[in-house]
């Protein structure tokens, strides 16, 4: 959960040149981007604030002001963007929760039962 919270969610430094960004980026998306990520539509586009030109699946966070590549939504729970580094990590975080909360919720139906 930490590692969602702290951890770079993939965040593009303003004013970035677009060559910088592919190659920094693509041979790592192609190891671990998701499939549906690969199929977006690659396509060039602006962001006047970061004055960046965002290619493939990066995004602006309106609430972090930034851009971020992979780009899957801003977290408010772990107060970080779900990026392309840490989506992982939050998929692991939301699964622990899940059975976390199974664990407690056998153990109260257990002591309850005694
Ligand atoms: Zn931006
Ligand atoms: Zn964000």
């Amino acid at each position: 959960m930490l590692c969602t919270s702290y951890k770079n969610p993939g965040a593009i430094p303003k004013h970035s040149r677009s060559e910088d960004i592919k190659s920094h980026f693509l041979p790592f998306k192609t190891l671990t981007a998701p499939v549906w990520e690969v199929s977006r539509l690659m396509s060039d586009r602006p962001c006047d604030s970061c004055d960046i030109t965002r290619i493939g699946t990066v995004s602006h966070c309106n609430y972090c002001n930034q851009c971020v590549y992979g780009f899957d939504h801003h977290c408010f729970i772990f107060g970080n963007c779900i990026g392309i580094n840490n989506w992982r990590n939050f998929v692991l975080a939301i699964y622990s929760i899940l059975i976390i909360t199974f664990y407690l919720s056998c153990l109260q139906s257990y002591i309850a039962i005694q």
